[in-house]
Order: C-alpha cells, then sequence, then structure tokens
C-alpha cells in the first residue's frame, strides 16, 4: 500500500510540473522538516514525509496552497533517511517538540518515520514526539500500527471532523473503507499503547455547515481523547 501511494504521486504531473517550477524559481525541491514560525530558534519542527493521503478533506490546505509560512511543501517522496536527518540539524539546538504533519498522511511513510523517531530517541531524548494522522493507519496496514509505535512517539493528534460516518464521507472524502469507524479503532489503540490522544474537527469552512460539535467531543471523550475544535484559517497557520 505504502509503494502505491507513493507511486501515485509520483505519477502525478502535477507534481513533476510543480517540481520543475520550483527548481527554476531556485526553491529548495525537498522540504522535509519546516518550520511555521519563520523563527531561527523555533520549539517546534514540523516533518513533511510525504505528499500522499488515503484522505480528500474539502479544506484539506493542499489544495488551497502550495505553501507553508514560505515553504514550498510538495514533493516526490523521493528522498533518503539521511536527507531528514540533514535538514533536522539546522534545528536540533532548538527543537523541544517535534510534529509529522506534512501535506499528506504521515503513517503513509511509516518505516521512514519508526527510523527518524528512533533516531530522535536515541540522540534527542528529551524531545517530544507527535504524530498529526488522520488514523487510518491501522486500515491500510491491516495490523495495529499503534502498538508498533509504543514508546516511539508521546502523542497523536487524530482528525476526526465528523460526527458519524455520512457526514466523514461527505468532508473527508476516504479512499478506503469504513473510514471512520477505522479512524475510532486506530485512535483508541494508541490510548492502550500508552500514547497520549486527541482528536479534532474543522469549523468555519465555507462548505461546512452545521456540524454537530458537541457530539463530535462526545465522541473523543469517550475515546478518552482530548478534544480540539480548530477554526479554519485561509493560510492554514
Ligand atoms: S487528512 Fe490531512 S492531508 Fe489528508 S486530505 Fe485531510 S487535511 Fe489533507
Amino acid at each position: 500500500m505504502e509503494q502505491n501511494l507513493i507511486l501515485e504521486v509520483f505519477a502525478s504531473k502535477y507534481i513533476k510540473v510543480f517540481l520543475v517550477y520550483n527548481l527554476l524559481r531556485g526553491y529548495d525541491m525537498y522540504t522535509l522538516v519546516y518550520s511555521i514560525t519563520n523563527d531561527e530558534n523555533p520549539d517546534t519542527v514540523y516533518i513533511n514525509l510525504t505528499n500522499a493521503c488515503t484522505n480528500a478533506c474539502i479544506f484539506c490546505l493542499r489544495t488551497q496552497k502550495d505553501d507553508v509560512c514560505g515553504k514550498e511543501m510538495w514533493h516526490d517522496d523521493d528522498y533518503e533517511f539521511e536527507d531528514i536527518v540533514e535538514q533536522f540539524k539546522r534545528y536540533s539546538h532548538c527543537a523541544k517538540n517535534v510534529v509529522f504533519c506534512g501535506y499528506g498522511e504521515p503513517f503513509l511513510r511509516k518505516e521512514m518515520m519508526k527510523k527518524f523517531c528512533k533516531y530522535l530517541r536515541l540522540n534527542y531524548p528529551k524531545i517530544k514526539i507527535r504524530v498529526n494522522t488522520n488514523g487510518h493507519a491501522n486500515a491500510i496496514y491491516k495490523t495495529n500500527v499503534a502498538e508498533e509505535f509504543k514508546g516511539l512517539i508521546d502523542s497523536v493528534s487524530v482528525s476526526l471532523n465528523a460526527p458519524n460516518q455520512d457526514e466523514y464521507e461527505e468532508i473527508c472524502k476516504p479512499k478506503i473503507k469504513n473510514a471512520f469507524d477505522s479512524m475510532k479503532d486506530f485512535t483508541k489503540c494508541c490510548k492502550d499503547a500508552g500514547i497520549e490522544i486527541s482528536m479534532s474537527i474543522v469549523t468555519g469552512f465555507d462548505k461546512i455547515h452545521n456540524i454537530d460539535v458537541k457530539k463530535c467531543e462526545e465522541i473523543a471523550n469517550s475515546l478518552g481523547a482530548k478534544f480540539r475544535n480548530r477554526e479554519f484559517i485561509t493560510n492554514g497557520y
């Protein structure tokens, strides 16, 4: 599955054209590690492992802009582990938190993420590690991925996005079956693995109407998760 999605990204004409365009403009082709403050000494740095995703959320930033705080986010997944380490070194003196959160679903590069988590645990044991995820990992790999990451990540933020399957389909347009239940199951598995969990929804986007926020909060709480209602911001940050 991981390879198929990488191929899907690789084959995208849009991305190829975009990468060439960036190259011509002199941008770094691979933003793998970034901060959202443009600060030289950010507390939190973000890892952009992939642009592939098993959702196509109607509010996804990927459909609205190409950069985060001026950092071009598109890439074709054709990078090495050492490239992440190299880009991370720029922030290693100041980073207190590392968040896997890119223009895509980080668990689609599960092994790369695991390798980098181990690297962080070994070399920077004080750094807290979080993953922002759509929660499809167990369904994608048909195994308990949460258990694989026990002790390697401190927390996950799962995109709940809707109070039921029908609205989830409408808002997230998942490419896998039973995505809503799978996402909730994955959240529960993270909890069981001792990983701190939170769930979020997005409100204020013009195509999302009358979402039952209370019901979403109840779902999060029933799974033992903190709840976060994120107001949609046009530029994302
Ligand atoms: S889960 Fe995240 S990356 Fe995937 S489509 Fe939704 S907002 Fe975009």
